[in-house]
């Protein structure tokens, strides 16, 4: 699978972390008390006993005292042994120190001040001891908040949003083709929606070609589909395609904690939108803040309101002619906002469909471009095997083989790779020391050539490809598969039926041989397959006499599973659960009474399948027909 390479970023100013203001203040601190409160700021003091105070007045070796009456200290000025003059300070002052004062104040040597200043430099101590701190203070002010704006890059409503910079959508822009790196080439089997999207691209290529006609081009192109499919994919393919600016956000990038930040968000896009037209606006998942309003419930919610409303004016308010066109993409069409889809904002919706078969060579052969294949692999077997499938899955498929091969030590991919990939995707990877008993081998050969024996003894059923009885991680201890050889879009009623029939095969051999006490907890999976079937001829295809062609189960999400609500009175409801189990079980009867029928065909393909373990399409019609 091609990695898609995160398209590149415009350059933005680096963001340092608080930390690190945080730490060149304190360093500043450090740096100021070390190197200029001792020497700078205070003098060195050096403190001395009373009565060392005592000796040097008697040595003459002090010429200036000072009392502090409140803390009864004495300050003063001495030379010591070597001649160097020094700040003294002594403690407190013995009850005879008064005495002793008014004694020294008689003393001529001996200056008596009032105060002896320690410090140096008086403005410039009050400078760093007052007014830089505060300064440090503002400035780290500023900057966390700078930080925080940036960091949660949202808006707050009023005159503060231009001042500091709030509400910026932080929208990555891919400007130019290299960027993305994805063209519509890489998109396959979406031939629908890249033709639609080809016009917008095209448009913004020349724009005057559609203007001289007068034709307007749709402001929106809304893409709907199920996960998988390629819509993300195909918007970056629009940008590597447009050659314009190009802005992608995410709907879940305006969901915001604050009440009018996801709005301010909404405004700042289109702002920037305005002034780089031509150029496409991307909103990948948009029923992030597209859901319908009046969903009532658990209160409302005023943030994820506030910013629809913006989207919905900003929408209205730019003119298409400029040359911005804006791109969504969701997964849940049925649950945006109707005022998103109306004419002149989203009008155009672009389906992006899980893939035919065709589609599904495509997108096989253009993940299967980045790795290196045997030249004679089948890619329609593959395709054929993976109906369903969507994109994602396809591409995975792809890279599954390729791990394969070089866990294998081999070179390039085969076609065995590849079906052991759809496999491990489809019932998960083999579990090879899964330890199984004999006897439930035994069983599961027979629930297995059960499913495959009834398949193919009915007509409209698809042909058996494989059958195995390795266990797989997912829990399966063998399966059956089959594989239609063409596309199928429709299924008739008696295909349907048959289906439910195969289902229970595996139950109904299970019974046959071993026995109606012996039958296992294995087909509980076929069970809820075959009741889903069942329910849905009923509910959804109209397909009983009964109910005739009335829905009575509405689809709740179109592209995310098929959970249904049943819509219909609980009597229908207690008539549907009859019909389904009338059905299984006719559907049960009918697969019982064909392998009993075909019990000797059944031991035999049992017993071949135990031996061998997997046995192919082929070799079971082989054996079939022989016996
Ligand atoms: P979505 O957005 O519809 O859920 P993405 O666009 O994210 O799906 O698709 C996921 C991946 O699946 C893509 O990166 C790509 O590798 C693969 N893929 C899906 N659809 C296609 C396609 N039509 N052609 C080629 N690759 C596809
Ligand atoms: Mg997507
Ligand atoms: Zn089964």
């Amino acid at each position: 699978m091609k990695e898609v390479k995160e398209p590149e970023q415009k350059p933005s100013p680096p963001k340092k972390p608080l930390i690190f203001y945080y730490c060149v203040a304190l360093v500043v601190l450090m740096l100021l008390n070390a190197l200029f409160f001792p020497t700078v700021l205070e003098r060195q003091v050096y403190e001395v006993p009373y009565s060392q105070f005592l000796t040097m007045v008697d040595n003459d070796q002090v010429s200036e005292v000072a009392l502090d009456e409140d803390s009864r200290e004495i300050v003063f000025i001495g030379t010591d042994e070597n001649g160097r003059e020094g700040y003294y300070k002594t403690g407190v002052w013995p009850d005879d120190g008064q005495r002793l004062l008014s004694q020294l104040r008689e003393d001529p040597d001996i200056v008596f001040t009032a105060e002896i200043p320690t410090q140096a430099n008086p403005i410039l101590a009050f400078l760093v001891s007052w007014i830089l701190p505060i300064f440090l203070f503002v400035l780290i002010g500023q900057l966390l908040s700078r930080w925080m704006v940036k960091r949660m890059g949202g808006g707050m409503p009023g005159g503060m949003g231009n001042a500091m910079t709030f509400g910026k959508a932080n929208a990555k822009i891919y400007v130019e083709e290299a960027s993305t790196g994805v063209s519509f080439a890489d998109v396959a089997g979406q031939d629908e929606a890249k033709d639609a999207l080809m016009e917008v691209v095209d448009f913004l290529h020349e724009p005057q070609k559609y203007t001289e006609i007068g034709a307007k081009l749709p402001k929106g192109v809304l893409l709907v589909g199920p996960p998988g499919t390629g819509k993300t994919l195909l918007a970056k393919a629009v940008a590597g395609e447009a050659k314009v600016p190009f802005f992608s956000i995410s709907g879940s990038e305006f969901v915001e904690m604050f009440v009018g930040m996801g709005a301010a968000k909404v405004r700042d896009l289109f702002k920037q939108a305005g002034e780089k037209a031509p150029c496409i606006v991307f909103i990948d998942e948009i029923d992030a803040i597209g859901k319908k309003r009046d969903t009532g419930g658990y209160g409302g919610n005023d943030e994820r309101e506030q910013t629809l409303n913006q989207l919905l004016a900003e929408m209205d308010g730019f003119d298409s002619s400029k040359g911005v066109v804006l791109l969504a993409a969701t997964n849940r069409p049925e649950s945006l906002d109707p005022a998103l889809m109306r004419p002149g904002r989203f009008d155009r919706r672009v389906r992006v469909e899980l893939p035919d078969l065709q589609g599904r060579v495509a997108i096989l052969k253009v993940h299967g471009r980045h790795v290196h294949v045997d030249a004679d692999v089948d890619w329609a077997a593959i395709a054929r095997a993976t109906a369903g499938a969507s994109g994602a899955e396809l591409a995975n498929i792809v890279n599954e083989g390729a791990l394969r091969a070089v866990r294998q030590g081999r070179k390039t991919v085969t076609q065995a790779d590849l079906e052991e990939s759809v496999e491990t995707v489809i019932a998960g990877a083999q579990r090879k020391n899964a330890v199984i008993s004999p006897e439930e081998k035994k069983l599961v050969s027979y629930h297995e050539v059960g499913h495959a024996l009834v398949a193919a003894l009915q007509t409209h059923s698809a042909p058996v490809t494989k059958i195995t009885i390795i266990p797989r991680t997912s829990g399966a201890l063998g399966y059956t598969m089959q594989v239609d050889q063409g596309e199928r879009n429709l299924m008739s009623r008696a295909e349907l039926v048959n289906k439910i029939a195969t289902l229970t095969g595996g139950r109904a051999a299970e019974e046959l041989i071993f026995g109606p006490d012996n039958i296992t907890t294995g087909a509980s999976n076929d069970i809820e397959q075959a009741t889903k079937l069942a329910r849905a001829m009923i509910t959804r295809y109209g397909m009983t006499e009964q109910f005739d062609m009335v829905a009575l189960e509405t689809v709740n999400n179109q592209y995310l599973g098929d959970d249904a609500s049943l819509a219909c009175s609980a009597e229908t409801a207690a008539e549907i659960d009859r019909q389904v189990v009338d059905t299984v079980k006719a559907a049960h009867r009918k697969a019982l009474d064909l392998l009993k029928e075909h019990q000797d065909q059944l031991h035999k393909l049992a017993g071949y399948l135990l031996e061998k373990e997997t046995i192919t399409g082929e070799e079971f019609m082989a054996l079939l027909q022989n016996g």
